[in-house]
Formats: C-alpha cells, structure tokens, sequence
C-alpha cells in the first residue's frame, strides 16, 4: 500500500508570488481543463506559519498528515542583492536545510514527482549566452549571491542522486524574471517591477518626479506569474526529465527597462517628470535564456493552446493588483 495518495498535491511556499499564482490558477480553471484541476484532486498549499521546512521533523510531520504524491517545493530563503550580500551563509543554509528535507521527507513518504523552483541567478557568472539548461554547473556564480545559488544548484545534483539511487522522479525549473499580483513592494528590496509600480504610485500621490534606478537600457525576460502558474502544471503533468527546464518567453522577448517604466506609467495614468538616476547601478546589462526546450517539449506533448501573455497587459493587471490591495501590499 501505498503511503501516499496520487491525488494531493502539495505546494510549499504556498502563498508567494508563485504559489499565490498557482492557487489563482487551480481554483479559477475549470476542474478538467489543461490546466485546472483534476476530478477528485486536492491541492494543499503551505506557508511558513504552518511547518518551518529546515526542520526535517516539522516536515516529515506535515508529509505524513497531507500524504501527497505530488509536490511542487516553491519555497526557499529569498532577497535581493544586499540581503544576499549581507548573509551568505543565512542564504546557503536556509536553502540547504528546507531543501534536504523536503526533498528526504518526499523520498520517505513515496512522493511520485517533485518539481522544485531554482532561479537564473544559479547559473555561472562567465558564461556564453543564450542560458541553456546544460550550462549551470559550468562556473561558479555571481560572487554576490553565491550562498543562494550552490544551494539552489544543489537541488539538480539531488534530484540526480535519488533518481540514480531509488529511481525517484524530482526535477527542477528555471524561471527568467517573475513578475505579477501579490509580489513584494518593498521599495528598497523589491526587483524592479513592484519596486517601480510602488515608487510610480507614489511620485503620483505626491506630485514627485518618477525616479528609475540605473539607465533604463538593460534587457530582461519577464515572466508573468499566472502563465508560470500554467507552465508548473504542465512541468508537473507532462515534463519527464530529471535535468532542470527554462520556464521563459522567448530571447525575441527581451524588454528593457525603460519599457518597464514606460508601461507602468501608462497603466498607471502618471503624467508628471520621469527620471534615470544614472548613479545607481544597471546590474548586467542582458542575460538572455534560451527558451527552444520548453517550446520544442510543449509542442510534442500537444500543448499548443499555451500562449504567454502580451507583457503589457500582464503589467496592467499587476498594476491593477496593486491599486486594488495598496494596503495589504506596499
Ligand atoms: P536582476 O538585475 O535581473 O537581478 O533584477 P532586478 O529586478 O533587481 O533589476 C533589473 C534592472 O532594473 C536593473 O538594471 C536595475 O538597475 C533596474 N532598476 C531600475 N529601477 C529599479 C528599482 O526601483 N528596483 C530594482 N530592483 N531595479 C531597478
């Protein structure tokens, strides 16, 4: 018999800006449909409150309680550059601890497919673009970040143990920039997206010119959460390989930063002075991934009816998001 049921899935880092797409997802889908649920289902997402996952016990405790067959591990220790900066080994040992025992826990109680959440930041710091999947264990990363990111590489290294040991079926995704409803605003911490919707909001509120760090001209691969959301349940449903996958738009999709800026402007009807303040810093100019192993796998597997959706209306309704929650979320 076995000790779990088919049947639950189980998301850990439930209430991020991922798992908060997903749970938008599974319960706005209808159940049957690509990506809805399906019959007789159930989806139990978790949040920090409920288990701290660097505690193998409190993990082993909810695994027994849930018995899931699937599980989705979004959770982990992040931050921005300085929080990574200031604490190396918070960042490494964090990750290394939730990471072990979600993955152990899930080997213990017969998880039959576990999909982990690494980053693009994992990959070497000298590296020839495009990203592609085969490149991450290359070089070391970004000095910067580099506790966040051996633990996070650590994950495909485990995936590979407990599939060459005990044939278990983990894997991992890669997403460029995600961006969407319910992510952090916090104006010194956030990633330019919720940080320029807040500081937009803001220069509006206060007839204060917008101010946009750095030069506006580097490139990014945004991702908007809800059709990562769709692309996990297509990973967790479809997707066979141990080996990581890229969750990105395509390299034709790069947008910069002053398109960002623009598009929330826009969206949010600003009409006052916009500023490039060119003493802080651009961070890399581009890091293009290749998005040609999604794409080719979502074509064979008969996936066609997934579409990215158009960035400047995933940005409108994450705008929208915000000036509809602006208490609960700056
Ligand atoms: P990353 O550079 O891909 O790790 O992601 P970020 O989201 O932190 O930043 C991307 C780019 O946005 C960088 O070139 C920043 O200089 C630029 N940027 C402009 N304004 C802001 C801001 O208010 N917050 C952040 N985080 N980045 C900003």
């Amino acid at each position: 018999v076995s000790a779990t049921s088919d049947n639950v899935v189980l998301v850990t880092g439930g209430s991020g800006l991922v798992g908060s797409a997903l749970q938008h997802l599974i319960f706005s889908e209808p159940i049957g449909s690509s990506y809805g649920r399906k019959e007789g289902e159930e989806w139990v997402f978790l949040s920090s409150p409920e288990c701290d996952l660097r505690n193998i016990t409190q993990t082993q405790e909810v695994f027994r309680k849930y018995k899931p067959g699937k599980v989705i591990h979004l959770a982990a220790k992040v931050g921005g550059l300085f929080a990574n900066m200031s604490s190396q080994h918070t960042f490494l040992r964090d990750n290394l601890l939730m990471n072990d025992s979600v993955l152990q826990a899930s080997h213990e109680s017969k998880v039959n497919k576990l999909v982990s959440c690494l980053s693009t930041c994992v990959f070497p710091d000298q590296v020839t673009y495009p990203l592609t999947e085969e490149k991450i264990h290359l070089g070391p990363p970004h000095s910067s970040n580099f506790g966040y990111s051996h633990a996070k590489r650590l994950i495909d290294i485990q995936n590979h143990a407990y599939h060459d040991q005990f044939g278990d079926q983990y894997t991992s995704v890669i997403p460029t920039n995600v961006f969407g409803p319910g992510d952090n605003y916090d104006l010194k911490d956030a990633h330019v997206i919720p940080g320029l919707i807040h500081k937009c909001y803001l220069a509006k509120q206060n007839e204060t010119p917008f101010v946009v760090s750095g030069s506006g001209k580097p490139l990014r691969q945004f991702i908007y959460s809800r059709d990562l959301a769709k692309l996990f349940i297509w990973v967790l449903r479809e997707y066979k390989e141990i080996d990581p996958i890229i969750l990105s738009v395509g390299e034709e999709d790069e947008v910069s930063i002053r398109e960002v800026a623009d598009a929330i402007i826009e969206s949010m009807g600003f009409t006052g002075p916009v500023e490039y303040d060119t003493s802080k810093a651009d961070g890399q100019y581009r890091k293009p991934a290749s998005n040609a192993k999604l794409t080719r796998l979502m074509r064979e597997s008969g996936s066609e009816d997934f579409h990215f959706t158009p960035f400047k209306i995933a940005l409108k309704e994450s705008v929208d998001w915000f000036l509809e929650n602006y208490q609960s979320a700056a």
